[in-house]
Parts: structure tokens; C-alpha cells; sequence
């Protein structure tokens, strides 16, 4: 099983991710933190990268390419959830070929769908307990006493300094422009999926989850 998982900041994908890691042994690769573990450990794909960055040059497709087919080659056989990847149409086409290359290819394309304005509703009144963590929202989770954490009881708290609108919105755009190329190719091809972000968690792993196991069965059929 191999998918695409999509979605804004703050849309939930890493949670929706980590899940499936941890449920079915699935492995995230997202290109920026496989490039520095390639480039730490040395493989042969790592020190081509590290001369390029070194130069001051941007890491070309073929080098990304490469990358992905050697994670590909260790992988356990649970599958992948590419993240962050790929960006162009000429990046989906080398990774349907990585793909096939090794027997396999792409189930699904998953994009959490989220509406703009109430994700900023929702990360804009965010903050939590300086000292336990404890997270809080100016609309949806008040501390039970005003001013006071419910768990640790302290007084103070935090924000984060770009839970703020203009910073999610320019995050969306930049979501939005990122992902505009490829959408139309797996749209063609029928693997885009569309699953409400804004959903509770529970609901947004269920609906992955039905996807997931739609595409199972189609390929073992
Ligand atoms: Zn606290």
C-alpha cells in the first residue's frame, strides 16, 4: 500500500500519519528529513546530496529520485506514505516509475480537505499552559477557572507567535499553490481521495481508514 497523504498546516496530517505508521507499519518518507538521514549516515545518494547543498545549489530531481528509490529498497513492505512529495507533474511521473520499477504502485492520493476559514478559527485561538502543556482554545476549551491551568494549576500561558491569521493564510496559499500541479494528474487517473479535515480526528482516521481498505481489496482482487 502506498499513498500520497495531503493537507494544509494544521489540517492534521502528521497525527493522521503517525497513526498509520504506528496501525500499519506503514513508513512516512518526507524528502527534507530523508535528505538529512541520507546525508548523516552517508549513503552513496547522501554524499551526492551533500556536495550539491554544500555548493549552494538546490537538490535536483534525479538526486530526489534516486533518494526515494534507496528508502524505497529498505523499506519493511508495509508501505509508504510519500509526504511533501511530489510537487511538480514531472516529479508524480518519476515516482510512478520508482514505483513500478519495484513491482508497485501508487493506491491512493489522500488530501485533507480542510475550509480555510474556520482552520484559522481553529488554530488563530490556540494556546496552552506555559508549564504542563497543556493546550487550550479561546473558543472551544476555556480553562474551567479563567486564567488558571486545570491541570497543574498555574497562571501562565502561551502562545504561538504565528498561530496568527495572516501567517495560516499565507501558509494555505502556499499549500494551495504547492499542491495545484499535481492534483489534476491523479485526479485523471482517479486515485485523488478527498476526506474532511475538519472532521474530529476518530472520524478522519475512519474515513482514511475505508480508503485504505478499498484500495486493499481492489488490488489483491
Ligand atoms: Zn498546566
Amino acid at each position: 500500500m502506498n499513498i500520497i497523504l495531503l493537507g494544509p498546516p494544521g489540517a492534521g496530517k502528521g497525527t493522521q500519519a503517525a497513526r498509520l505508521q504506528a496501525e500499519r507499519g506503514m513508513v512516512q518518507l518526507s524528502t527534507g528529513d530523508m535528505l538529512r538521514e541520507a546525508v548523516a549516515s552517508g549513503t552513496p545518494v547522501g554524499l551526492q546530496a551533500k556536495a550539491v547543498m554544500e555548493a549552494g545549489e538546490l537538490v535536483s530531481d534525479a538526486i530526489v529520485s534516486a533518494l526515494i528509490g534507496e528508502r524505497l529498497d529498505s523499506a519493511d513492505g508495509g508501505g509508504a506514505i510519500f509526504d511533501g512529495y511530489p510537487r511538480t507533474q514531472a516529479q508524480a511521473e518519476a515516482l510512478d516509475l520508482l514505483l513500478a520499477e519495484r513491482g508497485t504502485s501508487l493506491d491512493a492520493v489522500i488530501e485533507l480537505d480542510v475550509d480555510e476559514d474556520a482552520l484559522v478559527g481553529r488554530i488563530c485561538g490556540r494556546f496552552s499552559c506555559a508549564r504542563c502543556g497543556t493546550p487550550y482554545h479561546d473558543r472551544f476549551k476555556l480553562p474551567r477557572q479563567e486564567g488558571v491551568c486545570d491541570v497543574c494549576a498555574s497562571t501562565e500561558f502561551r502562545r504561538r507567535p504565528d498561530d496568527n491569521e495572516a501567517t495560516v493564510r499565507t501558509r494555505m496559499a502556499e499549500y494551495r499553490a504547492k499542491t495545484a500541479p499535481i492534483l489534476p494528474y491523479y485526479e485523471a487517473r482517479g486515485l485523488l481521495r478527498r476526506v474532511d479535515g475538519m472532521a474530529p480526528v476518530e472520524e478522519v482516521a475512519t474515513q482514511i481508514d475505508a480508503i485504505l481498505n478499498s484500495a486493499e481489496d481492489s488490488t489483491s482482487a
